[in-house]
């Protein structure tokens, strides 16, 4: 019987089995039609993924050379192009849209040689915690299906959590794959702004968005973003250089860690996480790292000025979707074009779409744009300003990934606002484009699982993936003071 435990792992078993990428596939298909209630998968590419299989066992037997991802099960969220099939971002007025070309980072996966599997649910354009804002219905977390499985990237991350793939890529703007991954109990990595090219990413706000990885190791998750990271002609924010580091920490040395003090005392915290997040933090001590409470006196503002940000920007990108060029197209025949654009957009966004458009456009405003958009850009620079000065005196910053476990289903429909603040610990990374990590080394008392989140220095991914591994090491000497 198949089973996936890594990458490296699966690669010895192919060694020994000729049909290796093939049973692989098969397994995954079985399992993917067995857990169908939790809505992780729009579409499977069942017959396109065998034959894939077949070719790639094939290569194996031929001699030929292999790619680093060879006979590796891959899902993507429904916002990554792949070339002739469908891409809805999760929304209705996307729905039969077809791709006409591979997003940069599907590219490279088909050239080390992945299988793709399939398409995973999201919330639309992305825009969402909970994969409640589907135009394809709730994804249900697979551990309690009482519960959201987190968002926009929910499918992505219910995909590995359910083991319905090896891996998965999803998208992060603002805690997209970081808080998912929290609350499925993976490993989910936003990588920097600018390491994974957005081409063939559908934009939700382009400052931010950056494609994300979610896995069960760290190898894993390191192997697939070396395979897709670097340098792209077709994204000028793609970062130019090879190396996968630009500053990366001496290993052998003891880390200095800060986490915000603000952070762990924040009211929205949940006290059981609190509690063992700070015990764990304080335990690095005891492994010689210094570990530092540094103050930082913004994080209220963090939340409204991404959401000034990215709902200004969404305003724009999702311009283009206007029933002429793209989409869902409103029948009636006879009416003006004003009002031709106004019903394909209305019948075709969803609620929070619409509810984020509309305030892009209101702080885009010629009579606002001063006090709401340059204001949030003010203090994205301060933040910034603010993270490289960290970032001088600390290799790391560690903060929670979410101040809950997974929400129950509707719990915070009715309210948006209290669903943005939940964003409170994620939004940071992307505001300054620096990496994060979230780690899943908790269980709550509630039986869902919650992590850690992780921070370096722009670019410096080798050491976070370094830190990463040493934390997860360290967990293991832990004694959860709540359990
Ligand atoms: N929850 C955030 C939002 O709704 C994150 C979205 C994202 O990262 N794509 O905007």
């Amino acid at each position: 019987m198949f089973s996936f435990s890594s990458i490296k792992n699966y690669h010895s078993f192919l060694q020994e089995n000729p049909d290796g990428c093939s049973i692989a596939v098969e397994y995954y298909l079985k399992k993917i039609d067995a857990a169908r209630r939790l809505n992780a998968f729009l579409e499977v590419y069942d017959e396109e993924a065998k034959e894939r299989a077949i070719l790639l066992d094939q290569k194996r037997k031929s001699g030929a050379s292999l790619g680093k991802l060879h006979g590796v099960v891959i899902a993507l969220k429904d916002v990554i192009s792949y070339k002739d099939q469908k891409l809805s971002a999760g929304s209705k007025i996307l729905e039969n849209f077809i791709a006409i070309y591979n997003a940069t980072a599907v590219e490279r996966l088909l050239a080390a040689d992945a299988i793709i599997i399939g398409r995973n649910n999201c919330d639309e354009f992305a825009m969402g915690s909970t994969n409640e804002n589907s135009a394809y219905g709730n994804v249900l977390n697979a551990l309690d299906t009482t519960r959201v499985p987190g968002g926009s990237s929910g499918g992505s991350a219910v995909a590995v959590q359910a083991g319905l793939c090896m891996v998965s890529l999803g998208s992060d703007t603002g805690g997209s794959v970081r808080q998912p991954a929290d609350f499925c109990g993976v490993i989910g990595l936003k990588p920097t702004y600018g390491r994974i090219s957005r081409y063939g990413l559908i934009a939700y706000a382009s400052s931010f968005d950056q494609i994300g990885i979610f896995g069960n190791t760290i190898p894993d998750v390191r192997l697939v973003l070396e395979t897709i990271q670097g340098k792209d002609d077709f994204d000028s924010t793609a970062y130019p250089h090879n190396g996968l580091d630009i500053n990366k920490i001496d290993e052998k040395k003891k880390l200095k860690i800060a986490y915000f003090k603000e952070a762990f005392e924040h009211q929205s915290l949940d006290p059981e996480i609190k509690k063992t997040l700070s015990g764990f933090v304080e335990n690095l001590k005891s492994d010689g790292h210094s570990v530092e409470a540094v103050d930082f006196e913004y994080l209220d503002y963090i939340v409204p000025t991404y959401y000034v940000l990215t709902t200004a920007e969404a305003s724009s990108n999702l311009s283009r979707f206007d029933g002429v060029k793209y989409g869902y197209r409103e029948k009636s025949k006879n009416i003006e074009l004003a009002e031709f654009y106004n019903r394909s957009r209305s019948k075709g966004f969803g609620k929070e779409v619409k509810r984020r458009i509309l305030l892009g456009t209101f702080v885009l405003s010629a009579g606002y744009f001063d006090a709401y958009f340059t204001k949030a850009q003010q203090v994205r620079k301060i933040l910034t300003d603010r993270t490289n000065l960290i970032f001088k005196d600390f290799d790391i910053i560690l903060l929670p990934t979410s101040p809950t476990t997974a929400f129950r289903i509707g719990e915070k429909t009715d309210d948006p606002i209290a669903m943005y603040l939940a964003d409170i610990y994620t939004v940071y990374a992307n505001l300054t484009g620096i990496p994060a990590i979230s780690l899943p080394l908790f269980r709550h008392t509630n039986g869902m699982p919650f992590g850690i989140q992780a921070m370096t220095n722009r670019f410096n991914e080798l050491s976070l993936l370094h830190i990463s591994e040493l934390l997860i090491q360290q967990y293991k000497s832990y004694e959860n003071p709540t359990l």
